[in-house]
C-alpha cells in the first residue's frame, strides 16, 4: 500500500494481520490479567465438609424444638471444636458440643444454635431458641460442587478467578502466553537518562515511555538500547530484535536525511505495508510484519509515538494475549471551546476532561505539539476530530477516548 492511509484502515490492517498467540501454563499465582485457555472444573466440593457458620452449639434440633426464653432447654456440653478440629464424638440425644465458626459439624447433630441465644452453666448449657432445622450449617458443596464448570474458557482472570482456583486446589492454569515486545530507539542524539546532556542531545524518553505502556498492556518489554541512524547498524539490531513476539521502534520514519528505519527493516526481513497515516499526531507511521510478528515504526516525537501506541500497538498486544474487549473506553464530549484542526486528517486532541451537569466537558491541555509530553501527561481523553471537520465548535459534541478510566477524578463523578 502506498500513499496515505486511513486511521480505520491501519487498525483494521494492523488487527487481521495478527492472532493470539499459543498458550502456556503457568502458576495460578502469576495468572491474573491473563486470558484463560482452558474450562476450569472443580475436582472437589466447596466447603469440603459441612461446617458450622456461626460461634455456638452443635445439637439435635429435636432437642430444642420446644425451647423458649420460658423453658429453656438444658444440654449437657460434650466438649468444643475450633475451626480445623475435627470431633469423634457424636451429638447423642440432650447434649450439644461447642463449635466454631468454620469447624467441621460433628455427627448426629443436625442445626448450630448460635451463642446469642445460649446461657452456659457449669457443664451444661441453656438453649432459648434455635433458627430450625439445619440452621448455619453450611452443606458440602455449597459453594461448589464437584465437577461444576466455574470458570470458562476466553475468561479474562481476576481476582476473585485466582481465589476461586486456589480454593479448589488448582496450582496451574492455561493461559495465552504474552507477546515480548522489543524496543528499539533510533537517533544520533539520544543519550541515556543517566548520561550529561550535552548541546543537540535528547533523552531517550521513548523507550521508558513504550516499555511502561507495554507492560500497562500486560505485555512483557524487552529494551534493545538507542541504535545510531546507519542502515546497518539498524538492520543488525532489528535482526536480533525480531527474535520477540513483536518489534516496536521510534523515530527515523519520516522523510529527513537520516531516516533509515523502514529500509533496515526491509533488510532485516520485514515486509512492509504502509508508512504514512492519516493522522495527526503521528503521520509517518510504518507497520510491516515478518511472518506472524508486527511491526510498529512509531514516529519519533513523544507523543507521536505515544499516541500511536495507544490507537494501534495496545489493541494489537491485546488481540495476541487473547483479550476479547481491545479498545480503550470512548465516551462523548461536549467541547469547552473551538479547535481548530487539518481537513483530511482524523485528529486526537489532548485534553482535560471536567464535569458539567453529569456530562463531560472537553478543554484542550494547552499546544498540541507532538514533542510537548507534559501535554499529553494532564490529559485525561484524546478527543477525535474526524478527517472531514476542520473545526470542532465550541458547545458541540465529539467522541473522546478516555485515557485515566482509574483517576480520581472519574472515581468521584462515578460516586465515590
Ligand atoms: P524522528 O522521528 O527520528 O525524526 O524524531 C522526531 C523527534 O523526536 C526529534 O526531535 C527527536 O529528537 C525526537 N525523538 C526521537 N526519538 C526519541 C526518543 N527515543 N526519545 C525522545 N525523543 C525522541
Ligand atoms: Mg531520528
Amino acid at each position: 500500500m502506498s500513499g496515505m492511509t486511513t486511521v480505520n484502515q491501519a487498525v483494521t490492517l494492523i488487527l487481521n494481520s495478527v492472532s493470539p498467540l499459543p498458550s502456556e501454563k503457568v502458576a495460578v499465582a502469576e495468572s491474573l490479567g491473563r486470558v484463560l485457555c482452558e474450562d476450569v472444573r472443580s475436582g472437589r466440593n466447596v466447603p469440603a465438609f459441612a461446617n458450622s457458620a456461626m460461634d455456638g452449639f452443635a445439637v439435635r434440633w429435636a432437642d430444642l424444638a420446644a425451647a423458649s426464653s420460658a423453658a429453656p432447654a438444658s444440654l449437657g456440653i460434650r466438649g468444643g471444636l475450633a475451626a480445623g478440629a475435627v470431633s469423634r464424638k457424636r451429638v447423642l440425644p440432650g447434649t450439644a458440643i461447642r463449635i466454631m465458626t468454620g469447624a467441621p459439624v460433628p455427627a448426629g447433630a443436625d442445626a448450630i444454635v448460635r451463642v446469642e441465644y445460649t446461657e452456659t452453666r457449669g457443664d451444661r448449657v441453656a438453649v432459648f431458641r434455635t433458627d430450625g432445622l439445619g440452621s448455619h450449617i453450611r452443606p458440602a458443596g455449597e459453594d461448589i460442587r464437584k465437577g461444576q464448570l466455574v470458570l470458562e474458557r476466553g475468561r479474562l482472570l481476576g481476582a476473585a478467578d485466582i481465589g476461586l482456583m486456589a480454593s479448589i486446589g488448582k496450582a496451574t492454569v492455561r493461559v495465552r502466553r504474552r507477546p515480548v515486545v522489543a524496543i528499539v530507539a533510533t537517533g544520533d542524539e539520544l543519550i541515556g537518562v543517566e548520561d550529561r546532556p550535552s548541546r543537540g542531545k535528547v533523552v531517550n524518553s521513548n523507550d521508558y515511555t513504550l516499555s511502561s505502556a507495554v507492560r500497562e498492556a500486560g505485555a512483557v518489554a524487552k529494551s534493545f538500547g538507542i541504535v545510531r541512524d546507519s542502515r546497518t547498524r539498524l538492520a543488525a539490531t532489528f535482526r536480533k530484535a525480531l527474535d520477540c513476539d513483536a518489534l516496536i521502534t521510534s523515530g527515523g520514519v519520516s522523510m529527513g536525511d537520516y531516516d533509515y528505519v523502514k529500509d533496515a527493516l526491509e533488510d532485516a526481513g520485514v515486509r512492509m505495508r504502509f508508512w504514512k497515516v492519516a493522522q495527526r499526531p503521528g503521520h509517518p507511521m510504518a507497520f510491516g510484519s515478518k511472518g506472524p510478528r508486527p511491526v510498529f515504526g512509531l514516529p519519533g516525537n513523544p507523543v507521536s509515538s505515544l499516541v500511536s501506541f495507544i490507537l494501534y500497538v495496545r489493541p494489537t498486544l491485546l488481540k495476541m494475549m487473547g483479550h476479547e474487549s481491545l479498545f480503550m473506553p470512548v465516551v462523548r464530549a461536549k467541547l469547552a471551546h473551538d479547535i481548530k484542526t487539518a481537513p483530511g486528517l482524523k485528529e486526537f486532541i489532548r485534553c482535560r476532561l471536567e464535569e458539567e451537569n453529569g456530562r463531560f466537558l472537553a478543554s484542550s491541555t494547552g499546544t498540541q505539539s507532538s514533542g510537548v509530553l507534559r501535554s499529553l501527561s494532564l490529559a485525561q481523553a484524546l478527543v477525535v476530530a474526524r478527517e472531514d471537520q476542520t473545526m470542532l465548535r465550541k458547545g458541540s459534541h465529539a467522541p473522546a477516548i478516555l485515557l485515566d478510566h482509574r483517576s480520581r477524578w472519574l472515581q468521584r463523578e462515578m460516586g465515590f
